[in-house]
């Protein structure tokens, strides 16, 4: 769940930008107006609240992960066994979500040049 949010939104969202009427709209605090997608599903809070505060720091990590920046912090040290279990947890599951997509555009594409 955690890993469709951030997938979906990770990139777009930062609650520490939105104002007080753009919290209510998207239900940061409550049910709000503004639907997210996440995967299949249709959520009217804002995605951010649906994340623990750790996963976020470890969902944060991944992305420099990824791009091989390797956390030199005391606190990641401290946790480098719990850090790189979440790494490779997120890896896969990203990893699944990514696959999965590729396998839908591939089938898109064949089912468009099949109707052609
Ligand atoms: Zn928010």
């Amino acid at each position: 769940m955690a890993v469709n949010v951030f997938h979906e939104y990770g990139e777009l969202l930062d609650c520490h930008t939105c104002d007080e009427k753009l919290r209510e709209e998207r239900g940061h605090d409550k049910a709000g107006i503004i639907g997210f997608r996440i995967g299949r599903e249709r959520i009217f809070r804002c995605p951010l609240m649906l994340i623990t505060p750790l996963t976020y720091e470890y969902v944060k990590a991944f992305s420099f992960y990824e791009k091989s920046i390797l956390p030199n912090g005391k606190g990641w040290q401290e946790e480098s066994q719990k850090y790189t279990q979440a790494m490779l947890v997120l890896d896969s599951e990203f990893s699944k979500i990514r696959n999965k997509e590729n396998k839908d555009g591939a089938n898109r594409i064949k089912h468009s040049s099949k109707s052609n």
